[in-house]
């Protein structure tokens, strides 16, 4: 692996490229050094990554995940602000000083119900019914951390100035938290933001790159009714379940009409308590997805409307809750040209037959193509003109507000379907180990590519104030008196914890999670 990146630096290096030409000349040499040194912290990477997935936290209750990782930056010199924008499990660290500023950002909780054996090609929960990184974000971190211990080291030893600063992406899978972060001016003086995410693939995107994410806002609505005898009374009852029924029904024949863009789902988080006592509370929560943000504003006011009305059928009364928000990510051009070069030089990890063995046997068992873990790296394509929409990640508010890219890694299987046990198999195995090391190269090198040629920053700026927002400007779906919803996951994961707790990784006696576990790697079916 290392052999492997000494040869591409070497190869960049002698490439008549004007953007080299004109570069420090001992960039090339910090890369490669940068490179060495993640290769040499490969044990703390992999610790870090199986130690957040055994701790498998919700959003807004990821405290002992930010305890961990706090305290191995504190350790290391990083000053830490905990509690940052109101969110108690969120926190900013901070080393060096004066400009640039460079911001690491990930993401750090999981998801309902995804709970899993690392290793296992088949659905075989640690705890049946937990919550689980079912979509590997135990693996941002020990990406991002890597890549700024590193960064601190070379820093102090080849006196470069500026200051890295990390942040965590907490409730991510509620977009809970990152509109909150740039209302509260946490990237006021940052001049570059480096997201991290987990993928099958290593790759960077600018613009609105493949055109799959949408912005949405999260919104709870509350219906009030009046409880009465469902048998002996129930013309003396609302039935605020009655709302939420309606409001649903009411949404679904409208959806007919809507722009194909738009996305929308709901879960009834509250349906009443038992038949016989006519609902007086239920609760329904959407999310509503769309291409830009006057469209967002749009459903938002339609999804408001429908619930009214439901409400005036019913008798009842409604009110509303904003408890998540984002805007679609559109990610600047210079950035990703720069972290594109990283991503070649530094090249997909080496994988071995295990490896192979485990991403083929998952595939298989869930009907996916079977087609084993990516083996080639794309090279950077022109954003699509016509962005279809998808999922959506709350980084978007912050990529309108400061230059940024979102780097995938590539430290999962393929073809999985998300949000689910399946993604969940590969994030405490050498696959996102392996993955992870990569990621944390690319991150420390493109640091260094932005701390040591200022133009770069400039240019990056240029093309945010001249390309991206020359006739768009961000407009948060925050009002005033909206707040992090905070409470949000806290009955889930009290519920849980203890169980959980049984499992968490202890790497004082196991070099890995999959030692600990008694999981032979891969455990694969032996019968169809
Ligand atoms: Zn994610």
């Amino acid at each position: 692996m290392k052999f492997c990146v000494l040869g591409c630096v070497a190869a960049v290096l002698s490439a008549p490229c004007g953007l080299f030409a004109r570069q420090s000349p001992q960039l090339p040499a910090l890369k490669q050094e940068a490179a060495a040194e993640v290769d040499k912290l490969q044990t703390l990477t992999q610790q870090m990554v199986d130690e957040i997935f055994s701790f498998s936290e919700l959003g807004f209750q990821e405290y002992e995940t930010s305890r961990y990782v706090t305290s191995i930056l504190e350790k290391n010199g990083f000053q830490v602000e905990h509690g940052v924008a109101g969110v108690p499990t969120a926190w900013v660290a901070t080393y060096g000083s004066g400009k640039p500023v460079i911001a690491f950002i990930t993401d750090i909780d999981c998801i309902p119900r995804a709970s899993q054996k690392p290793g296992v090609a088949y659905h075989d929960p640690i705890v049946e019914g937990a919550p689980g990184h079912g979509e590997g974000h135990n693996s941002g971190m020990a990406v991002n951390v890597t890549a700024a211990l590193v960064l601190k080291k070379l820093m102090e030893e080849h006196h470069i100035g500026g200051t890295i600063k990390l942040v965590p992406g907490v409730a991510e899978e509620l977009l809970g938290t990152k509109a909150f972060y740039v209302r509260a001016g946490l990237f006021k003086d940052v001049d570059i933001v480096l997201g991290a995410h987990v993928e099958s693939e290593f790759s960077t995107s600018y613009g609105t790159g493949n055109g799959e994410w949408s912005g949405l806002v999260s919104v709870q609505y509350f219906f009030h009714g009046k409880a009465a005898h469902a048998a002996a009374a129930p013309w003396e009852g609302r039935s605020a379940l009655d709302a939420v029924e309606l409001m649903d029904t009411g949404w679904d024949f409208r959806r007919e009409h809507l722009r194909p863009a738009q996305r929308s789902h709901r879960v009834i988080i509250n349906g009443g308590d038992q038949p016989n006592v006519v609902p007086s509370e239920a609760a329904v929560w959407y999310y509503f997805r769309e291409l830009d943000y006057p469209h967002i504003r749009e459903l938002y006011e339609l999804g408001n409307m429908v619930a009214e009305s439901a409400a005036k059928m019913t008798g009842t009364t409604v009110d509303h809750k904003l408890v998540g928000s984002a805007w679609p990510p559109y990610l600047n051009k210079v950035i990703a040209e720069t972290q594109q070069k990283n991503i070649e030089a530094v090249g997909m990890p080496k994988w071995s037959d295990a490896d192979q063995t485990l991403a083929k046997a998952l595939q298989k068992e869930i009907g996916a193509k079977v087609d084993g873990l990516k083996e080639k790296i794309d090279p950077l394509t022109e954003p699509v003109k016509k962005p279809v929409g998808g999922g959506s990640d709350d980084i978007g508010d912050i990529s309108w507000n400061v230059p940024m890219v979102y780097l995938m890694y590539p430290a999962n299987i393929p073809n999985l379907p998300g949000h689910s046990w399946a993604n969940g198999v590969a994030m405490a195995t050498p696959i996102a180990h392996k993955g992870s090391t990569a990621g944390a190269k690319v991150q420390a090198m493109t640091a260094l590519d932005f701390f040591l040629q200022p133009q770069l920053v400039q240019q990056a700026w240029d093309y945010f104030r001249n390309v991206q927002t020359k006739d768009i400007h961000y407009e948060t779906f925050l009002s005033s008196d909206d707040k992090p919803a905070v409470e949000m996951n806290k009955e889930k994961m009290g519920k849980f914890a203890p169980e959980l707790k049984k499992y968490y990784y202890d790497p004082a006696r196991f070099r890995s999670y999959l030692e600990q576990m008694g999981i032979q790697y891969p455990t694969v079916r032996t019968k169809p």
